[in-house]
């Protein structure tokens, strides 16, 4: 009767805000996937979760042996029932580290928990869905790993994952970088969710027509207040959401980031596949455009989503 979801990372910011919208729908169970169950927990409570539809699951992606016991309690839980949704929502974002912090499987933390083991996860998923009449997988990219875009090509470092050396070598300690290159803390960052985003078109081309599966990358905004920024100096967390918002324009809140995500994950109209969804230009522009077509997501959650400033950026030139 209910989807079932699996979101990683639901204990804060946008995971949170999007599980909080597909919960207001009673259409869907979500597997909250976790590396901390007891702030899980307390945030569930906080938000009047309702937990017969919340099932919280340990989840340390900075382990592929931790995303390895992930998956066998999720098979046992799931028991003949498909996974329909997957968002590989997690991340750690570490611009300021002046040398590599490595996992314990030895790659550079921010790839691994990024990127590698969301990679693995996916893998392991797919074979799940099979039975899903709407499966949908869906990873967080970012402005920052397009260099299309201002806040991707303007801003250094660029992200750039070149002939792809590193990870070629394995991209294993010493190596930090999918490039080969030396490490850079922000870089790392971005390369890791170009490569989300660069995942997501070829399992698109490879998987989409054998599989059904419907696989998407999706921008949410800046979502400048989220703990995401919280190893940045406290000057630039206090600056940046003013910065993003009177500047730039390119803020949003967490509960219209998390409608964005929601709708990648609700509507009918994102069952296309092979899809970066993005919001055009700033978000205060794109509400006000919203508001004005009275353009509100049908359907529950209704936080002002600004659909109809949604648009479809192929990047199969990419
Ligand atoms: P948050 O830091 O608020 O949330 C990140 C989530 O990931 C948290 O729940 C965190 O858990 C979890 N997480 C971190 N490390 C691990 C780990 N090792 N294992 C398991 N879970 C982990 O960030 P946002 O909500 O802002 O970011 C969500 C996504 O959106 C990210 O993919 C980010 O790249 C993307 N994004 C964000 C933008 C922004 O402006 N904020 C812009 C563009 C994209 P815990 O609660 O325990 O800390």
């Amino acid at each position: 009767d209910k989807k079932l979801v699996v979101i990683t990372g639901t204990s804060s910011g946008l995971g949170l805000a999007t599980t909080k919208a597909l919960l207001r729908t009673e259409k869907y169970h979500v597997v909250g996937a976790v590396r901390n169950l007891d702030k899980m927990r307390v945030v569930a409570e906080e938000e009047g979760f309702n937990m017969e539809h919340f099932t919280p699951m340990h989840l340390e992606l900075a382990s592929f042996a931790s995303v390895h016991k992930f998956v066998e309690e999720l098979e046992q839980f799931r028991g003949d029932r498909p996974i329909d949704r997957l968002a590989c929502n997690a991340a750690v974002y570490q611009p300021t580290l002046n040398y590599p912090k490595w996992t314990e499987d030895g790659h550079e933390q921010q790839h691994q928990i990024n990127y590698f083991s969301h990679f693995l996860l996916t893998s392991k998923i797919m074979p799940m869905m099979q039975g899903s009449d709407d499966a949908r997988i869906c990873m967080l990219g970012s402005v920052t790993g397009n260099d299309n875009t201002v806040g991707g090509g303007g801003v250094y470092p660029i992200a750039d994952l070149k002939e792809l050396d590193g990870l070629e070598l394995g991209c294993k300690k010493p190596i930090a970088m999918m490039d080969g290159y030396n490490f850079n803390g922000a870089k790392a960052y971005k390369d890791t969710k170009l490569a989300c985003m660069m995942t997501c078109n070829m399992l698109h081309e490879r998987f989409h027509r054998s599989t059904g599966i419907a696989f998407s990358s999706v921008y949410p905004g800046c979502i400048a207040e989220t703990p995401l920024f919280r190893e940045k100096r406290p000057w630039f967390r206090q600056l940046f959401p003013i910065f993003m918002k009177y500047v730039t324009g390119g803020f949003v809140g967490e509960e219209e980031a998390g409608q964005r995500l929601f709708q990648v994950l609700h509507d009918p109209r994102c069952r296309k596949s092979g899809v970066y969804w993005g919001w055009n230009g700033g978000p205060r522009e794109g509400r006000e455009d919203s508001l004005e077509k009275g353009g509100q997501i049908s359907g529950a959650g209704g936080a002002g989503g600004g659909w109809d400033s949604i648009f479809e950026n192929d990047q199969s030139d990419k």
